[in-house]
């Protein structure tokens, strides 16, 4: 990184520290109060371009405002304490997840974002949102880990299939670990009066190999792609992920029931989570699905649940990719 790049960047990291900072010129002689007159750009401009895909839905719902979340001290420490050094000190960003190849990503996607806090422009550019959806895309090595991130950026092997598959007893198939969280979860919901169903759950990658072929040949890919999931994109293949209903009222009116309020509340208790939450449109690339549940264990789904983390992919960056010290 050469000295202007850098200056640049400690720039762009100081505006993040406070909203209002003190910005040493580099001249090092004037010193001015530097009030925060970011640009204001309304978080649902963000990723208007990009299409939101599932099997499931093909809703075009508006992205919602993104609420912007205080910055952590610790991540920001080793800054707070250099407002006043020299500018061309040797200073580094301190977030244990900073990446130094992807500066010029993070410089951009602040850009972009203005308001956006510097910590959560380096975890969102880390989990690849930055990006128009199906670039950058990594295969998945290690399907056999206790949580597998399928999502826009990171897909399954074409010859994936989850080693063992049973059926839920409302008939879908999951992995056996799914299926007995499933069942308990089922079971405890019941006996404080809520019906909650399993409707889908595993979907194989050469089905929808088919699928999608099948549409190829009816619409270009850009516009298939508005309507049905790539082969290996889909968390459905990981037979882990279920769809839920309550009995009485079909998936897609699930949001308004008292159901989908108990599973948004307990479903951790069980290690499931809620894969695409409402607000998170931009960093899932899904629209709020209350009905689609994720089995990722017991202590994964109650640490997100403690440390306020609401989706798998800043999830992924903070523990999984860049394991936190003291985690
Ligand atoms: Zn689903």
């Amino acid at each position: 990184m050469n000295k202007k790049a850098k200056k640049r960047y400690r720039k762009k990291i100081r505006k993040y520290i406070v909203g209002t900072s003190l910005v040493i010129l580099s001249t090092g002689m004037i010193v001015t109060i530097y009030s925060s007159t970011l640009e204001d750009k309304p978080f649902n401009e963000y990723k208007n371009e990009t299409e939101m895909l599932d099997n499931d839905k093909n809703k075009d719902e508006p992205i919602n405002e993104k609420q912007e979340e205080g910055i952590s001290e610790e991540a920001y420490s080793d800054e707070n304490t250099n407002e006043n050094a020299d500018e061309t000190a040797d200073v580094e960003p301190t977030l244990y997840y900073y990446e130094a190849d992807k500066e010029e990503r993070y410089l951009a996607y602040a850009e972009r974002y203005p308001k956006l806090p510097y910590e959560e422009v380096v975890w969102q550019v880390n989990a690849g949102v930055d990006q128009p959806h199906y670039t950058g895309v990594t295969e998945i090595t290690d399907t056999e880990e206790e949580i597998i991130l399928v999502n826009k950026y990171h897909k399954l092997p074409l010859d994936f299939e989850p080693k063992e598959l049973v059926p839920l007893s409302s008939g879908p198939l999951v992995t056996p670990a799914t299926k007995e969280a499933y069942e308990q979860m089922v079971r405890d919901a019941k006996a404080e009066g809520y019906s909650i169903r399993g409707v889908s759950a595993y979907r194989s990658i050469a089905y929808q190999i088919d699928v999608y072929n099948r549409y190829l040949r009816q619409d270009p890919e850009e516009v298939v792609d508005t309507y049905s999931a790539r082969p290996g994109f889909s968390e459905h293949h990981t037979g882990r992920t279920i769809d839920l209903d309550n009995i009485y009222r079909t998936m897609d009116e699930f949001e308004h029931t008292k159901e989908a309020k108990w599973v948004a509340e307990n479903a951790y208790k069980y290690g499931f989570i809620v894969r695409y939450p409402k607000d998170h449109e931009d960093i899932t690339g899904y629209i709020y699905e209350p009905w689609h549940i994720t089995y990722v264990g017991i202590p994964i789904a109650t640490e997100m649940k403690e440390q306020g983390i609401e989706t798998l992919e800043e999830y992924w960056v903070k523990y999984v990719d860049h394991k936190k010290a003291e985690f």
